[in-house]
């Protein structure tokens, strides 16, 4: 399929997640990018001077030159990836949407509001429908907002979808170990974290709890409606730097064997398939038969970083069946995932 070229800006370049949408973007068959924002403290320096390199990777030379640029419009692109600060996310995001850019962020800020939507391209493109109701309703012609949600629902909601499809779902256990690079940079101590489990990360359980009824809901004439479906969370953060590991029990509607739920994981293909997006891989959950597996160190770069793998399905004694799953954070939970949430809106003519 033939995409035209769009040149992107990055806000909130030279944190946790911006740094990865370079690394991501530096070879991007259908993207380019020509702006670099952060805080005022980054502006104007270059980007190897305002950025604090963390990846594993070298910084990308093409960007190293380039001068950050305070995050606020005009920018020389075609649309925004935001990976901008919560605190600040919101009002700057608004204002690049009304000065005409759809912008696609990572920031909770705008994830929950009745006209955004939480997008994941496998899962639920329908709630697309919503970008203009968004924009009749705030005035903006031609930007926009759509988020992608946060890095620990990410992997849960991919995992679910098959399964909600074939058997309807109706309550939901899960219990993450989330790596240290959730937390952005510095993040969180070393002496907190070091030989130890935080059980604890500020509103986590809730997004997870709320953002999985949103993504798994529906958009029609009256909105979004949220799944029927009960979710309940623990939310640990353990000493691993990438890859959210979560243990999930299920109960579905209509009772179903392990083959069937196997076999639904199996043959799930999303609507959007049919576009071939470059950052979504094929298969995009992939399952692992050995009893030790998914490992964070071992699986997180399955599917180039977005693959979710999961594995160790077995009878759950109190719902009905429980697994393991397993999603690099910063790649399928943020970088990642708004890419192939921009690949979407451009393959859908909607950039
Ligand atoms: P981070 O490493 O702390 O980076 C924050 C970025 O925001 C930096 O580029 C920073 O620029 C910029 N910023 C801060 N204050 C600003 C201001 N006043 N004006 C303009 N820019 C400002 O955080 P992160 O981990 O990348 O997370 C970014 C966003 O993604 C957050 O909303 C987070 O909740 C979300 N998210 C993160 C993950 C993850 O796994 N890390 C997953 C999903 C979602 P300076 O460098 O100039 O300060």
């Amino acid at each position: 399929m033939s995409v035209k070229r769009y040149r992107v800006g990055v806000l909130g370049a030279t944190g946790m997640v911006g740094q990865r949408m370079l690394a991501l973007l530096e070879n991007h068959p259908w993207f380019e990018v020509t702006a670099l924002a952060a805080s005022e403290q980054s502006a104007g320096k270059s980007y190897r001077e305002a950025a604090h390199w963390n990846l594993d990777t070298p910084m990308p030379e093409i960007f190293a030159g380039t001068t950050v640029r305070r995050c606020e419009p005009p920018l020389d692109c075609d649309f925004v990836l935001s990976g901008l600060d919560n605190s600040v996310a919101g009002g700057i995001e608004e204002a690049f949407a009304a000065a005409g850019y759809p912008v696609i962020s990572n920031a909770k800020n705008h994830r929950m509001e009745s006209d955004v939507p939480l997008l994941i391209p496998e899962v639920n493109p329908e709630h697309l429908a919503a970008i203009r109701v968004q924009q009749e309703k705030r005035g903006w012609k031609k930007g926009f907002i759509v988020t992608n949600p946060n890095c620990s629902t990410v992997g849960l909601v991919c995992a679910l979808k098959p399964l909600a499809d074939a058997f309807g779902l109706k309550k939901v256990l899960v219990t993450t170990l989330q790596a240290i690079s959730g937390a952005g940079y510095p993040g969180v101590p070393s002496l907190d974290i070091l030989d130890n489990v935080i059980p604890h990360i500020g509103g986590e359980e809730e997004k997870l709890q709320s953002e999985t009824l949103k993504l798994l809901g529906s958009h029609g004439a009256e909105g979004f409606r949220n799944a029927a479906v009960t979710v309940s969370a623990h939310c640990n953060r353990v000493h691993v730097r990438d890859g959210h590991l979560e243990c999930v029990s299920v109960e579905f509607e209509h009772a179903a064997q392990a083959e069937e739920v196997l076999r639904a994981w199996r043959d799930f293909t999303p609507a959007v398939a049919k576009h071939k997006l470059p950052s979504v891989p094929v298969p995009f959950i992939v399952y692992r038969e050995e009893q030790n597996r998914p490992q964070p160190r071992v699986d997180r770069a399955t599917g180039n970083g977005m693959a979710i793998t999961v594995g160790r399905l077995r009878a759950c004694p109190v719902l009905q069946h429980k697994f393991v799953l397993l999603s690099h954070n910063t790649v399928r939970g943020a970088a990642g995932a708004a890419i192939a949430d921009a690949e979407l809106l451009a393959a859908e003519g909607l950039l």
